[in-house]
């Protein structure tokens, strides 16, 4: 037996901070980097008395998502203390939604295949402990208490270690996309935790699931599930059993270590928040954000495949960044040729865009100006070599190309009677090889159209000069 013998079954639990301003029952900043409990109060304390009061703004951005997610977004949810007690949860209980979540059954498509989304659910961040900033004692920063965040839970449809991965960054970009999420894995807006077991193949029971906790980085994510899934068949083979418990990656050795046993929901003693009334949805408020919803990538990219006749590749590039999609869609309304446009937003614009901080708002780049350089390649006004170097150009500065071309003397010669009086003086100038060529010796055309080239400044129009030559060389 081996590993291949092993069906692995994964699903995701993907914590996405929300894009607002302020925490979800109180006005304190979810600003991130600030002082340690610079941003806290009685509320996100949980101080008594304190209670708190629903922020609409997080309601509004899940149900956007659960919208683009194709979930059913529930007219009345509840909200739900889950009770437990950890030193950076300030009052010994999350506010969560439990029973009756506000989003269900959506999906998400992965390169053909659908994973399932089982829920999506509102819930407050805890705050953060910090064990080496002080060597006597471990402190605690509240200023990530009470953030916002929202669960979305899939369904165990992943079966490898790359299609969690995947499934990751395509939701990580869904949200980000769609302006809910800021999607920097790094700062802790998002983060995962992924429940692993593993089944002989052709057997129809799961395994026993293990969840490791608070994966950061899709790297981690991977390396995580890949180790995990190695572990819990050696386990098997060698007789023993899984069981189920919590897990957390250490990415310095990269093993999985035992947390401790997994908390079944009763464990948690789950009761309606008394503070909160349930949430009634408005109609209004469900339409207002399905009018909100932009064109989503799946569908974009479908569309140019469709319509635009463009590669499925590149119609994948174009919309992993939604900035850059909707500048290429103001683009092709403007000009007839996509898959050239294409080609110059693959060649060009990613390039320059690429290591960029800022990303395209950081670029002078207008619709109008990119077809302006486009017409003026297609003309012959100026070569494709010389179009990039406008293209760098212009990007940084916004000169329109026209501007660029003329000021710095860019236009390529297609002044027929020019190029004929270069051509002449250079047949003039070597009787020799023009009696070679004419004995048959064809490679001698790269000679003349080279020296015809010379003469005119490297500007001439090179397809013009080759017509000439061939023709004045009979
Ligand atoms: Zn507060």
């Amino acid at each position: 037996m081996s590993i291949r013998d092993f069906q692995p079954v994964i699903g995701l639990e993907v914590h996405a901070q929300l894009t607002t301003r302020s925490k979800i029952f109180c006005g304190c900043s979810t600003a991130f980097g600030a002082e340690p409990n610079a941003h806290t109060c009685p509320v996100c304390m949980g101080l008594p008395g304190a209670l708190p009061v629903l922020n609409r703004q997080v309601v509004e951005l899940t149900v956007r998502t659960g919208l683009a997610l194709g979930c059913d977004v529930k007219q009345t949810s509840i909200w739900a203390r889950k009770n437990y007690f950890y030193p950076d949860l300030p009052k010994g209980y999350q506010i969560s939604q439990y029973e009756q979540p506000i989003c269900e059954h959506g999906k998400l498509e992965i390169e053909g295949k659908t994973i399932r989304i089982l829920r999506i659910h509102m819930e407050e961040d805890a705050g953060k402990s910090v064990h080496d900033a002080d060597a006597r004692a471990s402190l605690v920063d509240f200023n990530r208490a009470c953030t916002p965040l929202m669960e979305i839970v899939s369904e165990p449809d992943l079966r490898s270690s790359e299609e969690a991965a995947h499934y990751l960054k395509t939701l990580r970009d869904l949200l980000v996309w769609i302006g809910v999420n800021d999607g920097n894995l790094e700062e802790g807006s998002l983060r995962c935790d992924a429940n692993v077991s593993v089944m002989r193949r052709g057997a129809e029971k799961y395994g026993t699931r293990c969840e490791i906790k608070n994966l950061n980085s899709f790297r981690f994510l991977q390396k995580a599930i890949d180790y995990e899934i190695a572990r819990q068949v050696e386990l098997i083979e060698g007789g023993g059993q899984v069981s189920q418990e919590t897990r957390l990656y250490d990415p310095d050795l990269n093993e999985t270590r035992s947390l401790r046993s997994k908390e079944e929901a009763h464990d948690y003693r789950y009761f309606p928040e008394p503070d909160l009334l349930p949430l009634t949805l408005e109609p209004a408020l469900i339409d207002r954000e399905r009018a909100r919803l932009p064109e989503l990538p799946a569908a974009k990219a479908t569309r140019y495949i469709d319509e635009l006749g463009l590669p499925a590749y590149d119609a994948h590039v174009l919309v992993a960044d939604r900035a850059v999609a909707e500048l290429f869609d103001a683009c092709a309304a403007r000009y007839p040729d996509a898959k050239k446009l294409a080609n110059w937003f693959m060649g060009e614009l990613l390039r320059v865009l690429k290591d960029r901080a800022g990303g395209l708002s950081s670029l002078k780049v207008t619709p109008e100006g990119f077809v302006e350089l486009l017409g003026l390649v297609d003309a012959g006004t100026i070569s494709g070599g010389t179009g990039k170097q406008v293209f760098a150009e212009w990007v940084e500065s916004g000169e329109s190309p026209k501007e660029i071309v003329a000021r710095k003397g860019l236009a390529q010669v297609s002044d027929t009677g020019a190029i004929e009086k270069a051509v002449d003086a250079v047949i003039a100038a070597n009787a020799e090889n023009v009696a070679k060529y004419k004995a048959g010796n064809a490679k001698l055309l790269g000679f003349f159209v080279g020296q015809a080239m010379k003469a005119l400044g490297g500007k001439g129009n090179p397809q013009l000069i080759n017509e000439i030559v061939k023709k004045k060389l009979g």
